[in-house]
């Protein structure tokens, strides 16, 4: 017997993208400041758990320690996994981190830079339900400890990300794609895929934004990016970032980023839903859906 096996394509509505901006701006008002490290980051992994619990995915809160310049702390992913129909299916991999940067002056909500993409992988979570399993297997990982304390080093930085790297190599899980998600909420969307990403999987990023209709808002960036990402795409695994590194107050400019001008007034439900639709387009393009 062959089971014919017919997912549904992924969509993100208009009602998803409110749900994302919804859920951010939830965050921000009640987890601001969310420093990795501190009692107020694993407050904000408790309140995302929650959140997308109620999305109906296993949701599960991975709370680790880790080393920092300021010797060991203790950190906590949150992570959803969507299971495919198929059995040893490959993983795809969303990721957005949550905490908010220490070395930036405070008042800080890191509205866009955090916070955005935190309500928009939630967002994604309840879509990619809807769609019914597919021939993948989709993890949404939010990331503490993206932001570094002092200096970016072994030790600073990126430690939920290489803590789900560790994660996924020792189950000896096959990951398909790892798709770094930042910064995505800006009212002046203009989405870049930095140079430093997987080769294959960046032209896959572009055939999937002009199939969606959303071609002119992604282009490849002129500079490398340290994200994330980087954390999977060292360990071997595909992997590719999707940031919009330009968050000012005129074009070129990138002065709301790191600063207290990164206020929830700054990013918009339609940047969200043009987001979303891309990455719906991306996954539709992995799983040839
Ligand atoms: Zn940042």
């Amino acid at each position: 017997m062959i089971e014919l096996f017919l997912a549904a394509a992924i969509s993100f509505s208009p009602a998803d993208a409110r749900f994302a901006h919804e859920t951010a701006a939830g965050l921000v008002t009640n987890c601001t400041p969310r420093d990795a490290g501190t009692p107020e980051g694993l407050k904000a992994a408790r309140w995302i758990h929650s959140r997308a619990l109620q999305t109906g995915a296993a949701v599960h809160l991975d709370s680790f320690r880790a080393m920092t310049p300021d010797g060991q702390r203790a950190f906590a992913n949150v992570v959803a996994e969507i299971p495919s129909a198929n059995t040893n299916a490959a993983w795809i991999v969303l990721i957005s981190h949550f905490d908010t940067a220490p070395t930036v002056k405070r008042p800080f909500q890191g509205a866009n830079d955090g916070a955005s993409t935190t309500g928009l992988l939630v967002a994604l979570a309840a879509a990619i339900r809807r769609a019914g399993a597919g021939t993948d297997n989709v993890a949404l990982l939010w990331t503490d400890a993206e932001e570094c304390r002092v200096q970016y080093g072994p030790n600073d930085g990126f430690q939920g990300a290489r803590r789900a790297v560790a994660q996924f190599r020792a189950q000896g899980r096959r990951v398909k794609a790892a798709i770094g998600l930042d910064m995505l909420g800006d009212r002046d969307l203009h989405v870049t895929v930095p140079p430093n990403g997987d080769g294959a999987l960046k032209d896959l990023v572009f055939r999937a934004a002009k199939r969606a209709g959303l071609a002119a808002l992604v282009s490849e960036g002129r500079y490398g990016v340290m994200d994330d990402f980087t954390a999977f795409h060292e360990a071997g695994f595909p992997a590719v970032d999707l940031i919009d590194f330009e968050y000012g107050s005129a074009p070129g400019k990138n002065d709301y980023w790191h600063t207290s001008e990164d206020t929830m007034d700054k990013i918009s439900v339609e940047s969200l839903e043009k987001s979303g639709r891309l990455v719906a387009a991306i996954l539709n393009a992995l799983g040839r859906r």
